[in-house]
């Protein structure tokens, strides 16, 4: 990694690693359900949490035809209904015939804490319209004061180290209002050189990375993009040339384009800080 010259993060689950807002959200889910759904959505979301449920990050939530899919690069490998009775190949051909394409409202990648919630209403008839407002509700009470954000001291150091000699750039599919507070909150407000907010990742990310090699004048390969979502942050980035490096917290992926993996942000900060900063840079890789 001793030719980058601009790190692109997400913000959530990359940035800080906080998750009692997921509960939050979901309350707010299951309220928005008429009243003789939200015990089913409350089982399942323990039924998730307790991973005895289909539904896993990792896998994808089909909301058209309500079933739960695993897949392998976007290619179908299984599939299952809501209830996890499994759905035959021959159907799952006839479906899905083609590469998977994820997007934000029918065809959900679950790839982080936030789609659980969203894919258990779905299911109950939340539309996406409901999902969008309770999301951005979510993050209106990130802001509140009454929701308390500390930054990994370790990464925080290390993100500003980095910020004297990389171009940092932010890149999240969250809103510009709340991202800021966030940001503020973890005080890490005046280290990004860019910030690219309502990103609309997976779809534009290879757009907006593009962009970002334009704007500072840097090949993909001296790009470096580190999240925690693997079909947002990490695929399209490996496509493209850029390194990767993948918080992967679950586990999840064994057989990764990544560069790198690691399991948390204290390792985050401990690679950046010896790959990175360090004067005897690591060139193995
Ligand atoms: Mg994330």
């Amino acid at each position: 990694m001793h030719n980058i010259r601009t790190i692109v993060f997400d913000l959530d689950g990359t940035l800080y690693e906080d998750t009692h807002h997921f509960r939050y959200y979901a309350d707010l889910l299951r309220e928005m359900l008429p009243k003789e759904y939200q015990a089913s959505f409350e089982k399942d979301y323990s039924a998730v949490e307790t991973d005895q449920h289909t539904l896993k990050i990792g896998r994808v939530y089909d909301a058209k035809e309500d079933l739960i899919l695993a897949h392998q690069n976007g290619n179908v490998i299984d599939g299952w209904q809501w209830d996890g009775e499994k759905v035959t190949k021959e159907e799952l051909n006839s479906l899905y015939p083609n590469t998977l394409e994820f997007d934000l409202f029918t065809m959900l990648s679950i790839g982080d804490l936030w789609w659980i919630p969203v894919s258990i209403a779905k299911h109950y008839g939340l539309s996406s319209e409901d999902a969008y407002s309770a999301f951005l509700q979510t993050r209106e009470h990130m802001m509140t004061d009454s929701f308390i954000l500390e930054p990994l001291k370790e990464f925080a150091q290390v993100l500003e180290k980095l910020h004297g000699k990389y171009k940092l750039v932010l890149m999240t599919n969250s809103p510009q209002t709340d991202s800021d507070v966030i940001l503020k909150k973890l005080g890490f407000t005046s280290y990004f050189h860019e910030k690219i907010f309502e990103a609309n990742k997976p779809a534009s990310t290879s757009e907006q990375l593009t962009y970002i090699s334009n704007k500072f004048n840097v090949s993909f390969e001296e790009m470096l993009s580190i999240g925690d979502n693997y079909i947002n942050e990490i695929l399209p980035a490996a496509r493209l040339g850029c390194h990767t490096i993948c918080i992967d917290s679950f586990n999840l992926f064994e057989e990764s384009e990544s560069n790198i993996t690691v399991k948390n942000l204290a390792e985050l900060a401990e690679l950046l800080e010896n790959d990175l900063l360090n004067e005897h840079q690591s060139e193995s890789f």
